[in-house]
């Protein structure tokens, strides 16, 4: 009997009768980490990173948690279980499963260049593993993060000089706290939007140390803004919330924008390349560093980087699992053309990161962009003129502060 079986709830453990990253509520469930993909509320218990805790409580609200130290080990009915730096978000974990001398480890979203802030990823030797691959192709190959934050210093300060607001779109989980130090450096006051606010003193009140920020208020006048630098989740870039920082530019923070096309695709008038996964050298090296004999290969580019693996003699097989629905999973799944149903979306419980899909979604669907649509396809849609698109439907409410966006 394998380790981890892959059923229709999700990463299985029949030896231990627990699950990894469910996506239906289940008995017991080890989470790799806080996104919304990999965490899901309704189960009836939840082991987890002492850091993804806190994340937990705020975005599914009170649950039964049980928190651990990273390798420290749980035995679960003699399974020994142990979380392991994924490197990825604050308290991103590797979920090491060994049995009788058998060793499976589950990535979840990972990166393995250390930024500081969410853990140098850990290569945890293993007979499988079982790899994310959201970049899983070779033109997705990032600078060096020291690089991109001095791009980004650059621009913020030259907005700034010109009298204009300069605002960052960068998920609320993950990069908008990665951003904080790249732009304290160059910003007396760094605004953030309410979902960024929310997780920002989760964070804090756990004992995290973050710069500090001061949350966008709706009632503040304009011009406090004026010359300031702003955090925004995705999704609130397209709507009236951001009107209040005219004169303003936005940059966007993604993988996504290694792709030419993309940055003016996404309205944006300038786009970071920068990610919380791996790029394709980095998820080749994990591969590698762990020794695995089998490696399973989850959402993402999978039928790529399992043909390359398999090239490369290393067994490995491609799975199909729900996880790739946080920011930048999201945008793959535009680029291979399927969709989710908006209506799914919200109905599994509307965090801020849903209701932005949901956002995009419809962007998508404006642009004529929601079928079919590979990259190079994509690369040729003309993208529309900057502008403040008209809001026709607002994302859910939610406990991330996305009800901020209902305002104005
Ligand atoms: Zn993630
Ligand atoms: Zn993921």
């Amino acid at each position: 009997m394998p380790l981890i079986e892959f059923t229709d709830r999700g990463l299985y453990c029949p030896q231990g009768d627990f699950y990894i990253d469910p996506w239906r509520p289940v008995d017991k469930a080890v989470i790799t980490h806080a996104h919304s993909d990999h965490a899901r509320a309704g189960s009836r218990s939840y082991l987890c990173h002492h850091l993804t805790r806190p994340l937990l409580e705020l975005r599914l609200g009170d649950f039964p948690y049980q928190s651990v130290e990273w390798g420290e080990s749980v035995f679960l009915n003699g399974v020994r279980v142990s979380l392991h730096p994924a490197g990825h978000i604050i308290g991103s974990s590797q979920i090491r499963v060994e049995y009788k001398g058998e060793v499976w480890v589950v990535s979840g979203d990972y990166k393995t260049e250390n930024d500081g802030l969410s853990g140098a990823f850990e290569p945890v030797p293993c007979n499988v593993f079982i790899t994310e691959s959201t970049f899983g192709l070779p033109i997705y190959n990032w600078k060096p993060q020291a690089e991109i934050f001095r791009s980004i210093q650059d621009w913020v300060v030259k907005n700034n000089a010109a009298g204009k607001t300069a605002v960052l779109v960068a998920y609320s989980l993950g990069k908008a706290q990665r951003l904080l130090s790249c732009l304290a450096a160059v910003s007396p006051a760094i605004f953030v939007h309410g979902a960024v606010w929310n997780v920002h003193q989760a964070l804090v009140k756990a004992g995290v140390v973050l710069p500090p920020v001061q949350r966008v208020e709706l009632d503040a006048p304009k011009e406090s803004f004026r010359s300031s630098v702003v955090i925004a989740p995705s999704g609130a870039d397209e709507s009236p919330w951001i009107r209040r920082f005219h004169p303003f530019e936005v940059g966007v923070c993604s993988g996504w924008m290694q792709v030419r096309g993309n940055v003016r695709r996404r309205n944006a008038d300038a786009g970071y390349a920068l990610s919380d996964h791996a790029d394709w050298k980095g998820l080749l090296s994990a591969v590698k560093a762990t020794g695995a004999e089998k490696v399973y290969v989850t959402h993402g580019f999978q039928a790529a980087l399992s043909r390359y693996l398999n090239e490369q003699g290393i067994e490995a097989a491609e799975v199909k699992t729900e996880y790739g629905e946080d920011e930048e999973g999201a945008a793959s799944q535009t680029e291979g053309g399927g969709l989710t149903e908006k209506a799914d979306l919200t109905e599994r419980g509307g965090s801020a990161e849903e209701g932005d899909l949901a956002e995009r979604e419809g962007l998508a669907e404006r642009e004529g962009l929601a079928e079919g649509g590979g990259l190079a396809e994509r690369e040729m849609i003309p993208g529309p003129e900057r502008g403040i698109p008209v809001q026709e439907e607002m994302p859910d409410i939610s406990k991330d502060g996305v009800d901020d966006l209902m305002i104005d």
